[in-house]
């Protein structure tokens, strides 16, 4: 460099004098799927521009970078599932595929300038508060940076889970997790075990079944489907929508409308929801004739206690004759003999993990050190707990994008995470008011009423009293994943810090030089 000073590959830049010093940044942002580049775009619009986006992959997209199985797909509409800023007059489908998902994501990348601000192959290693500087100290698979503020938004299906299996390594043919499939792999002809029946098993079993010469799915619990009500949009639809934007804004106005409205019998009134029961039951009798197998296949919980699934594909699927539903779950491997917990066995080739995401035991929260020396995970031992979804005590100036009870069992994330995206915009508002170096820390009393009030609700639902175990339930069998009422309530409650509920943390003033020091010191 010019000025005297060098640039070192792990973040730091060397000074002529031998002095080093790292690169120091106002918003670390964790993360480039939605949440992350969400962050980008309104950090960009609020004129910050001193701001990185540290992402572990080569690519942005996240979850839809990471998930290409055979059938990946979304159940929320396209038009719902995108950012209010960032309207697509031309998905394809009213339900996308991952790939145009993914391509959407890059589109917003390069629209909104995001490039300069991605750092590529950046895991965040370990990520320490300095309560001194007031500040973040960040270790990155690519260097060492600080940062005044953390966004992160790691988003809570980002590490696959597989089940400690015994015997799994005895194994002698292919695994893999749906979330890392293996396109090299060819199923053509193999003998498959598909584990589990969540929203990505569903997908994949009628995707690989004409494929594979036999299919074991290995069925713990069954879920609720409905049929999937997709097709193409057409190039009238799309004209009008290019030509007349708020057609497309009525669209998906009307799209949330609908979930909005939803939200009652899921929060309040989960007795509602047999209505829906009826439905779903007779879309199990309409694609399985056979009575044994229907009867494995229906559930015996409250329709929504679990996400409720949407295909028209997967019943279908299962009725055909290279297909065996055991239901039960898989708990020992000999070889290559596959053995459920009720005793029956299958011969496989390959297995499919469709075992879901580490999601209340989010890998990302072992490596986050407080203020007082304990990590996330440490902190969040009883449960995943934050003020509005967003902040945690003893994280100051750490936020999250998708924190603990900001899911959604009936609508659109991209709302969860546009409302969280406004409350982080009036914390950096607020951080600018108050001036100088300064940072906010959650009050124990605010973080505790916020969960009470989230908990006391959460009493009620559908996710808590319809007889199921879910993903939605931690360890403790405690919903710290799902909110408890309408997008329109979350929004209000995030529209603005309150700063009552906040300690405002300065860091102390640089000492004034003195003279009598200077002397002693031989100066
Ligand atoms: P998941 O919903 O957590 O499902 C995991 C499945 O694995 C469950 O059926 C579980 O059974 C089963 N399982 C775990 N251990 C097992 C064992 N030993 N034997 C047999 N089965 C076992 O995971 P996911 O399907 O990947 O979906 C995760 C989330 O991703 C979804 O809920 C959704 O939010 C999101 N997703 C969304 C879409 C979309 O269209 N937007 C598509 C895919 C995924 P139990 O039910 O008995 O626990």
């Amino acid at each position: 460099m010019s000025d005297g000073t060098t640039g070192r590959e792990d973040g730091t830049t060397e000074h002529e004098n031998g002095t080093t010093e790292r690169e120091h940044v106002r918003v670390a942002v964790i993360g480039s799927g939605f949440g992350g580049l969400g962050a980008a775009v309104r950090l960009r619009r609020e004129g910050i521009t001193d701001f990185v986006v540290l992402e572990r992959a080569d690519s942005v997209g996240g979850t839809w970078r990471d998930n290409s199985y055979p059938g990946c797909a979304c159940d929320v509409p396209s038009h719902l599932y995108s950012f209010s800023f960032a309207p697509n007059p031309d998905w394809p489908r009213t339900f996308s595929g991952q790939e145009h998902i993914r391509a959407y994501l890059e589109y917003v990348a390069d629209v909104f300038r995001l490039r300069p601000h991605l750092r590529f192959n950046s895991e965040v290693k370990m990520m320490t508060w300095d309560a001194e500087q007031l500040r973040w100290e960040i270790e990155t698979s690519g260097g060492f940076l600080t940062a005044d503020v953390v966004v992160s938004a790691t988003g809570p299906l980002s590490d696959p889970k597989v089940p400690d299996i015994p015997g799994i390594d005895t194994f002698p043919g292919k695994v893999f997790h749906s979330a890392r499939w293996d396109h090299d792999y060819d199923l053509r002809g193999k003998r498959v075990a598909m584990i589990g029946t969540g929203a990505s098993a569903i997908q994949i079993v009628p995707s690989i079944q004409p494929e594979a010469a036999r299919l074991t799915l290995f069925q713990r619990t069954p879920p609720w489907v409905m049929p999937r009500v997709d097709r193409a949009i057409s190039g009238a639809e799309r004209w009008l929508h290019r030509q007349l934007p708020f057609t497309a804004k009525m669209r998906r106005g009307l799209l949330w409308g609908i979930r909005e409205v939803q939200v009652h019998a899921f929060t309040k009134r989960p007795d509602e929801l047999g209505m829906v029961e009826k439905l779903a039951r007779r879309n199990i009798a309409r694609a399985i004739k056979d009575p044994a197998l229907r009867a494995k296949l229906t559930p015996d919980y409250r329709i929504g206690c679990k996400r409720i699934l949407l295909s028209s594909a997967y019943y279908p699927a299962l009725a055909q004759p290279n297909v065996d539903v055991v239901a039960s779950g898989l708990s020992e491997v000999r070889g290559s003999t596959l053995v459920a917990a009720d005793g029956s066995e299958a011969e496989v080739d390959a297995i499919v993990f469709g075992t879901g995401f580490h999601v209340t035991d989010m890998p990302i929260a072992d490596r986050v050190v407080g203020a007082d020396g304990r990590t996330l995970a440490e902190s969040w031992k009883e449960g995943m707990k934050s003020l509005r979804g967003a902040t945690a005590v003893n994280f100051p100036n750490w936020m999250t994008i998708i924190g603990p009870n900001t899911g959604l069992g009936t609508s659109s994330m991209i709302l969860m995470i546009e409302s969280q995206l406004n409350y982080m915009v009036d914390y950096m508002r607020q951080l600018d008011v108050l001036g100088g170096r300064v940072a906010l820390a959650p009050r124990p009393g605010a973080v505790d009423a916020w969960n009470d009030r989230v908990q006391e609700r959460m009493k009620r639902t559908v996710w808590n009293t319809g007889g199921c175990t879910s993903w939605y339930l931690d360890a403790n069998g405690r919903n710290t994943t799902i909110w408890p009422g309408t997008t329109a309530e979350f929004r209000s409650n995030t529209r603005r810090v309150d700063l009552g509920e906040y300690e405002v943390l300065r860091a102390p003033r640089p000492r004034t030089e003195n003279p009598a020091e200077k002397l002693e010191a031989g100066a």
